[in-house]
């Protein structure tokens, strides 16, 4: 018996896909427009592996200790999984980062700039990278200042050539994200930049409406968290 208000990770996955197909009808774009990142922080290998059997690939995480510690043994099984880095990155961490992740959603200061381009050198391995945007300029949020992102990207590209793919953002929790969803993909677009990373479990059909072509869904996946 199906219980609606105990849902398992696959019909959570059914409804959140169902969701974001519906909110892309609505704006006119196709379904395949908007990729599914599955939030899978704190979650343990049981329930990455439902996800897993579900057919999801594409998976996002927050911290590399945590990520380190549950992702090679699942890549050894799927070897088509992609995992995007989502959270603060700190520099002594850029390299297990690049040999841990395909992408790094949080570049948002030189030096870490530096140090992805100087651990993609020497891994040999290169990563494209988002470029996170402190769209509501909160103070204990990670990003460039929203006035400094265009400038930012060109010195990501033309110092450290880093392939600069995309803009990612997580607005104020209390405010209405669309208008900060809008300036995102208004910015990607005039930087001639395809990717634009935002919303998650409260507002991805929000995100989606504004123009995100990747959403970050966590809870909506997986349930409630426990403590990190
Ligand atoms: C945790 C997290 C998410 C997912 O949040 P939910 O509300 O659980 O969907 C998305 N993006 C980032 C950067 C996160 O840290």
């Amino acid at each position: 018996m199906t219980d609606s208000e105990n849902p398992t990770i696959p019909e959570r996955f059914e409804r959140v896909r169902a969701a974001i197909a519906e909110a892309c009808g609505a704006a006119g774009r196709s379904p395949d427009s908007v990729a599914l990142v599955a939030v899978s922080k704190t979650q343990p290998a049981s329930a990455i592996r439902e996800a897993l059997l579900a057919g999801q690939r594409l998976f996002g995480e927050n911290r590399v200790q945590e990520a380190s510690e549950k992702w090679p043994a699942l890549r050894d099984e799927f070897p088509d999984i992609r995992l995007h880095l989502i959270g603060h990155l700190q520099t002594n961490k850029a390299e297990d980062a690049v040999a841990l992740f395909d992408l790094i959603e949080t570049v948002d200061r030189p030096k870490l700039a530096r140090a992805l381009a100087r651990a993609m050198a020497k891994l040999e391995r290169v990563l494209p990278c988002y470029v996170q945007v402190n769209v509501g300029r909160e103070p204990q949020k990670g990003g460039v200042d929203p006035d400094d992102a265009a400038r930012f990207v060109a010195e990501c590209r033309e110092q450290h050539g880093l392939d600069i793919r995309g803009l990612m953002c997580i607005p104020p929790v209390d405010e209405d994200p669309a208008p900060y969803f809008r300036w995102l993909a208004e910015t990607a677009r005039s930087l001639g930049l395809p990717d634009v990373s935002m919303g998650m479990s409260a507002d991805f059909p929000e995100a989606v409406a504004a123009g995100a072509t990747l959403v970050r869904v966590g809870t909506a996946l997986f349930g409630p968290r426990q403590a990190a």
